[in-house]
């Protein structure tokens, strides 16, 4: 097998070989299946900006197969293999340029709740979307506390980053919400780590940009699931009110705050895309811009809560608990938005936001997205510098902007966060047309790079959160005092280099 991809890699007519020929993979006696056509999925993720050729698209069907596939890419001496949650990187992470692209979302489903000292967790496949996690917890009563907004992610895919959303302030992110990882490492063992079981590769692989092993099962924290959730949206003309409120909803302890916190910049104009349409909750609420105060600038912000309750809690209970949490807000009187949802809708709500842009032809257009962490100390200035001027005219999506605490993070995971205790996530989610119609990506991508280079410039405390560089140096400074830890870990668990070789922070070593 390994002597026939190996001839495939180094063959070079690979473009006129029949792609069903390849009888040679047999030889890993795989469950799954092996997909050499020059289309598969594995050629593109959802950034859309990058296109590169695998060797094989590995469909895996057990934690076996993955084993068998990172032996013999192990034995090789130049494949790498990358598994693949379901693509939703931007810039190629989750692929693997002539090397094997594993399909997490093939491995057999696994789910099974597990209670440890009274407490509820679930046992999940690295591959499962965190939509299909949700469905099957509700069911029994039960709910993962941290998520993203969007659950079409899978579990492994979110772990290796970190997986951040309205919750996060209170529980953490995803990689704080786990006790248990089963790992396939680049030297194709497969281990199961905790805090206190292979602590090391467990809290390694949390936030580890799949660089040190292959998450095929985890263990996710649970809590009681809720009936329903009031969700808010209240509007704001000044940042700095914007971010007094926001913070102390995030520090506020649990019971005297929303369950949910997030918040969200919109351009000041009937801009359908970008600006006073994008607020309202339902087709029936109307933004009305008289309220906006004359003195507001070309950027507005909403602060978005949630707060969950029991289908036996009587109304007129959850209004008196909402409006005693709003009378301390000094939102835009007016601009106040709300709807009562089941929480599984919401959720599932961004899921309805990619039908509709499913429907008119923006989700497979390419998404030169940005994802930063900026500390409590910066943000003012980078609301002077970016929302209000570089991005004045918005992104033609979201442009996340809300308060997570540090204090919530482990420091001994892989992430990299600015170093106070406060700071912003600040997510510019650009949906657009694809060109002609919409920009052209590359300006986009200026666009990103001038943003970064402010923040730079400036000496903002900031980390890329999704990070995406080319050259280790690049990373080096990423990491920062982290780097020497990460390095250790990568020559520990994957001393071939053979993981992830998509974020291109290491090349893959000849076997000594
Ligand atoms: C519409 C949309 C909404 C999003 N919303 C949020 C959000 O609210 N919050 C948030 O934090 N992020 C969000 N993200 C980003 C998301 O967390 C990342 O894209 C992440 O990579 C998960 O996507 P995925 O499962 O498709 O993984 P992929 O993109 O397939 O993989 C990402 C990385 O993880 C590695 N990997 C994948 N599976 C495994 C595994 N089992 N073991 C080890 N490594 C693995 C890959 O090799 C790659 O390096 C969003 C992305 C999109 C497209």
């Amino acid at each position: 097998m390994i002597a026939y991809l190996e001839h495939f890699l180094h063959g070079t007519d690979n473009e006129s070989r029949p792609h069903d020929d390849f009888t040679g993979l047999s030889h890993l006696q795989l469950h799954g299946t092996i997909d050499c056509s020059p289309t598969s999925i594995a050629t593109r993720d959802f950034g859309g900006m990058q296109s590169v050729k695998p060797l094989a698209f590995i469909r895996p069907a057990a934690v076996d197969d993955v084993a068998r596939v990172l032996k013999a890419a192990a034995a090789s001496s130049n494949l790498t293999v990358a598994a693949r949650g379901n693509g939703h990187s931007i810039n190629g992470q989750a692929m693997a340029d002539q090397g094997l692209v594993l399909d997490m979302r093939s491995t057999e489903e696994y789910f099974r709740v597990v209670w440890m000292n009274g407490s509820p967790y679930v046992d999940v496949s690295g591959g499962a979307l965190w939509e299909d996690v949700l469905k099957r917890c509700v069911a029994k009563g039960l709910a993962p506390r941290s998520w993203t907004d969007y659950l079409g992610l899978t579990v492994g895919g979110t772990l290796s980053n970190a997986g951040v959303s309205g919750q996060a302030f209170r529980y953490g992110p995803q990689t704080s919400n786990v006790t248990e990882l089963e790992i396939v490492t680049g030297k194709a063992e497969t281990l199961v780590c905790s805090e206190t079981q292979n602590s090391d590769l467990f809290f390694g692989a949390l936030g580890g940009l799949g660089q040190f092993g292959i998450i095929t099962r985890a263990r996710v924290v649970l809590q009681q699931a809720p009936d329903r959730v009031r969700w808010i949206r209240v509007v704001y003309s000044e940042f700095q009110d914007f971010t007094r409120d926001a913070e102390s909803l995030v520090t506020r302890p649990e019971g005297d705050s929303f369950d949910y916190v997030e918040g969200f910049v919109f351009v000041n104009s009937d801009d359908p895309a970008n600006g006073w349409p994008t607020v309202p909750l339902s087709p029936d609420q109307c933004f009305h811009p008289i309220y906006i105060p004359h003195a507001a600038g070309p950027v507005l912000y909403c602060l978005e809560l949630a707060l969950h309750y029991r289908n036996s809690d009587h109304p007129s209970d959850v209004d008196a608990d909402v409006d005693r949490l709003l009378r301390r807000l000094r939102f835009v009187e007016g601009l106040k938005f709300q709807v009562d949802v089941g929480y599984v809708e919401f959720l599932l709500r961004v899921k309805r936001v990619e039908e509709e842009a499913k429907a008119n032809g923006i989700w497979d257009a390419p998404h030169p997205w940005l994802n930063l962490f900026v500390s409590k100390s910066n943000i003012l200035d980078f609301d002077r510098v970016v929302f209000k001027r570089i991005l004045k005219n918005g992104v033609g999506g979201p442009i996340l902007v809300y308060p997570l605490l540090r204090s919530k993070w482990d420091g001994r995971t892989s992430v990299v966060l600015p170093e106070s205790e406060i700071f912003y996530i600040v997510a510019l989610l650009r949906f657009n047309p694809e060109a002609p119609k919409g920009p052209a990506p590359e300006s986009l991508v200026a666009q990103n790079q001038e943003i970064i280079q402010s923040c730079c410039i400036r000496g903002f405390d900031f980390k890329l959160y999704l990070p995406h560089y080319k050259s280790q140096e690049d990373w080096k400074r990423h990491f920062g005092n982290q780097w020497t830890t990460f390095l250790d870990r990568k020559k520990s668990y994957d001393p071939f280099f053979i993981l992830a070789p998509g974020h291109k922070i290491f090349s893959r070593n000849p076997q000594p």
